[in-house]
């Protein structure tokens, strides 16, 4: 279960894509109280607005909705829990990169298809290893600083 954070503006968030017509990472351009409101795709680089869901897909049940007015737990017991998650990616991450050749990664882009415990080399976040294959055209690639929804098998 992913923990909601703090969004804003030049921070990162999944979106659906207008163009690669996925939910996908993003990158915040714009922001409206505490919801995104302008969005730039990593996979594509268009902008477009923010859209938490798919169009026509309904969230599912129990689903945070960002910028909703669902209870949160008690601010320090999340920040804790937070904070511990991200030390045990970070964990993850290293021992999944640690020793590794340069070799040993697979350069990334959205043509290319990968496996589970891949590692990946990104342009732009740096790093990283397959976490999970969601379906044929998207993975998700933990980052040292957070994992990403990424395209992959794109045409
Ligand atoms: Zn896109």
């Amino acid at each position: 279960m992913k923990l909601a954070k703090a969004l804003k503006t030049g921070g990162e968030v999944d979106s659906w894509c207008t163009k690669c017509k996925m939910v996908l990472n993003h990158r915040i351009i714009a922001m409206l109280g505490p919801k995104p409101i302008k969005v730039e795709c990593s996979t594509c680089m268009s902008h477009h607005n923010f859209r938490q869901f798919a169009p026509g897909a309904a969230p599912a049940k129990g689903a945070k909705l960002i910028g909703g007015s669902a209870p949160r737990p008690a601010r320090v017991s999340s920040v804790t829990k937070l904070e511990q998650e991200r030390r045990e990616r970070e964990q993850q991450w290293e021992r999944a990169i640690a020793g590794k050749a340069m070799g040993d990664f697979k350069r990334y882009n959205v043509s290319a298809t990968f496996e589970q415990g891949q590692l990946v080399r990104h342009t732009k976040f740096g790093d990283g290893v397959v976490t999970r294959i969601l379906d044929a055209n998207k993975v998700e690639v933990l980052f040292k600083d957070e994992p990403r929804t990424l395209a992959q098998g794109l045409q």
